[in-house]
């Protein structure tokens, strides 16, 4: 499989030359399969490159359906899905894959709340969507789609958590856990010992870091990650590569280069390697 990374950025998108190596666009990630599948996980701002290149290419269109799955509804992760190309096009079957949360019952209804006027230009049911969905409410279960094997988790997160997800091919790992708070229970997660069992031996692990500890009492209980939690859940879990992301907004890329690469914890570890993901962050499994 191939793991592309098109939106690094946390709870909002920035713009500006500060922002431009490690990128400004919220998370968005594509894994394309040996059988020519394209699973999409989120929709933050960073799905339009996606959306750009699988139209202009037609890779992924008819007749392979895309599968969208959502970790959450926050806006940061589905706020690009009005800007994801394929949804114009009457030959693109799109299936779609989001938990059921508080207020929020799947995809569908999270889909249908965005693409409402006046929040929208465009309307769900009106005549500009074309594409054919299929939608699929989704707790911690297991997904074929082609050559991919899908595994689901719940995430320690506010307003009801989300779903984090692990897809195997071939032997090949890759976990994505993002807006996890690993040291902070909430009732529809998960304690810290699940995490390194669902992360165990992955080759590839992005998981979201977006504080410090030194940085962390004061936002306990927002859903996120310190870098060295992340850390230590990689060691105990034994992941090869491990990128850090979901920066805080206001992270430049100077501060992330100081932050990120630096710290003495992620040189003396077990891990092979821990990096900060960029927008162009590539792995072929
Ligand atoms: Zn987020
Ligand atoms: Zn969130």
């Amino acid at each position: 499989m191939i793991i592309e990374c098109a939106g690094t950025r946390g709870s909002i998108a920035r713009g500006g030359q500060e922002f431009s190596r490690f990128g400004g666009d919220t998370i968005s990630v594509q894994i394309t399969a040996k059988s020519g599948h394209v699973v999409i996980i989120d929709a933050g701002t960073g799905i339009q490159t996606f959306g750009n290149r699988l139209v202009s290419t037609k890779k992924g269109s008819y007749p392979l359906p895309l599968h969208l799955f959502f970790t959450h509804y926050h806006l940061d992760h589905i706020v690009g899905v009005a800007f994801f190309k394929p949804i114009y096009d009457k030959n693109q079957a799109i299936s779609m894959y989001g938990p059921l949360l508080e207020g929020v019952d799947g995809a569908e209804q999270a889909f249908r709340n965005m693409l409402t006027p006046p929040y929208s230009p465009v309307s769900f049911d009106g005549h500009e969507i074309k594409a054919s969905f299929t939608f699929n409410t989704i707790g911690e279960q297991i997904f074929e789609i082609g050559s991919l094997i899908i595994r689901s988790i719940r995430i320690n997160h506010p307003n009801h958590g989300g779903l984090g997800y692990r897809v195997e091919e071939d032997g090949k790992s890759f976990v994505l856990l993002t807006d996890n708070e690993l040291k902070h229970s909430y009732p529809e997660g998960r304690p810290f010992e699940d995490y390194v069992e669902f992360c165990r031996d992955a080759d590839v692990l992005f998981h979201d870091a977006q504080f410090t500890r030194s940085e962390y009492e004061p936002v306990r209980g927002w859903g996120h990650s310190t870098i060295e939690d992340v850390v230590e859940l990689s060691n105990a879990a034994n992941c090869k590569e491990v990128g850090f992301f979901h920066y805080s907004p206001d992270r430049t890329d100077s501060d992330i280069d100081r932050i990120y690469t630096s710290q003495e914890s992620l040189v003396s570890n077990g891990c092979s390697r821990f990096f900060p993901l960029t927008q162009s962050s590539r792995f072929e499994l």
